[in-house]
């Protein structure tokens, strides 16, 4: 197919050349890729800065004073992204996650919020909109966000015991801070609120019922999620990953679980109710049981590239055509061109690759794609 040609510029990996089909694709929200699956869930890294240190993500050794960040012309502004998400949801997007990076990092965020929660999806709903935060400046930004129109947050935080807490984070931050985050988006109405813990067996997995006990009955829906091996800093192996089996087993013999129903198609995690009612977790095993099959979910980096995969080690390059004049209507159909190429699926065939390959290809990072 005849496309029209955007010359590439500066790209973290080598981007892909994203390219206007000669034949436009109109967005009528039925989007599907090469394995059937829609495009409902678009997550968007607004910063590939951090103010933590997470071993499992921006070791320190790698990200240091000397790491080249992206400077701030390279990132797509807030109309910029506003725009492309616009496409997106025309093609049947119905949930935009935040993420980064630590998005609360990005000055005036809340603009950004704003202009995403007056678009519309294709059934002419509002959409849902999330957040992924490290929770250090929830306290201070819980009200602001909701009244930007933030629905709803999800808090990464990976133990209660202080010392495991500053540890993991490595910038020596304190649990009670983001304890205090997490109550201030309750008290801003930003529910319902999740917290997501990575787990990394020898680590933190000490911290696995402590978690659940706090957070049992409070509403909030605690998230166990396998250590990944995402990007190529966090030296992953894969005895330090703790299957999430052995999470509901450790759970379920002190407080007895129950298997519920998925809450929507595509769902990552897999969820557990107490059995005496005191509300649910989840877990996310993208190591140990692979849900490629379900994935509906695209992600736009700090610099405008479309990951049509987590693990995936380039992007197309969407800033190009953005910034080189391309219309509404060339941008929806240069996503769809892609959308429909795609056959991503690195979940279940990892098991069949050589270890820590990516499939032969230096693999992009989670802060900088986001989670
Ligand atoms: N800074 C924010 C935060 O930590 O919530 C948002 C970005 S962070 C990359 C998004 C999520 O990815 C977090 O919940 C984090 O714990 C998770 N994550 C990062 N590296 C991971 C890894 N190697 N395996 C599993 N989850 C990881
Ligand atoms: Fe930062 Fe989040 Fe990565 Fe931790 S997981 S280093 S908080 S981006
Ligand atoms: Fe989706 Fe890729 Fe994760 Fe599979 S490995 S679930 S395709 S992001």
């Amino acid at each position: 197919m005849a496309e029209r040609v955007i010359p590439l510029i500066d790209q973290r990996l080598g981007a892909l050349r994203a390219g206007v089909p000669a034949t436009p694709i109109a967005a009528t929200g039925l989007l599907s890729d090469t394995l059937g699956r829609p495009l409902r869930d678009l997550r968007i890294s607004v910063t590939d800065r951090c103010n933590f240190r997470c071993s499992y993500c921006m070791p320190k050794e790698v990200f240091d004073k000397d790491y080249p960040y992206l400077p701030h012309s390279d990132l797509l502004t807030f109309e910029e992204i506003t725009r492309v998400a616009k496409q997106f949801v025309a093609h049947g997007v119905r949930k935009i996650r935040l993420t980064g990076g630590e998005p609360l990092l990005r000055k005036n965020i809340e603009v950004l919020i704003e202009q995403l929660a007056a678009l519309r999806t294709v059934e002419g709903e509002p959409l849902d909109i999330t957040l992924t935060t490290n929770g250090s400046l929830l306290a201070r930004k819980a009200a602001s966000l909701k009244a930007a129109g933030l629905q709803r947050v999800t808090v990464s935080l990976d133990g209660l015991q202080d010392d495991v807490f500053r540890a993991m984070n490595d910038v020596d931050f304190p649990v009670a801070d983001v304890l205090r985050g997490i109550e201030a988006a309750r008290e801003a109405g930003l529910g319902p609120i999740k917290v997501n813990m990575v787990v990394k067996r020898g680590t933190n997995d000490n911290e696995i019922l402590p978690m659940a006990r706090h957070f049992k009955g409070t509403g909030i829906v605690l998230r166990f999620i396998e250590y990944m091996d995402v990007g190529a800093t966090n030296g992953w192996r894969m005895d330090e990953v703790l299957p999430s089996a052995d999470v509901v087993k450790l759970i379920n013999a002190e407080l007895p679980l129950r298997q519920l129903d998925a809450s929507a198609p595509g769902e990552t995690a897999e969820r557990w109710g107490y059995a005496d009612g005191g509300g649910e977790v989840g877990v996310i095993s993208s190591v140990t049981q692979a849900f490629c099959g379900g994935c509906n979910r695209a992600r736009l980096s700090t610099e405008g590239q479309l990951y049509l995969c987590l693990f995936a080690s380039q992007g197309w390059d969407l800033r190009s055509l953005v910034r080189g004049g391309a219309g509404d209507e060339e941008l929806a159909s240069a996503i769809a061109h892609i959308w429909q190429g795609r056959g991503d699926r690195y979940s279940q065939l990892r098991s069949t690759m050589p270890p820590d390959t990516g499939g032969g290809a230096r693999r992009v990072e989670m802060s900088y794609i986001g989670g």
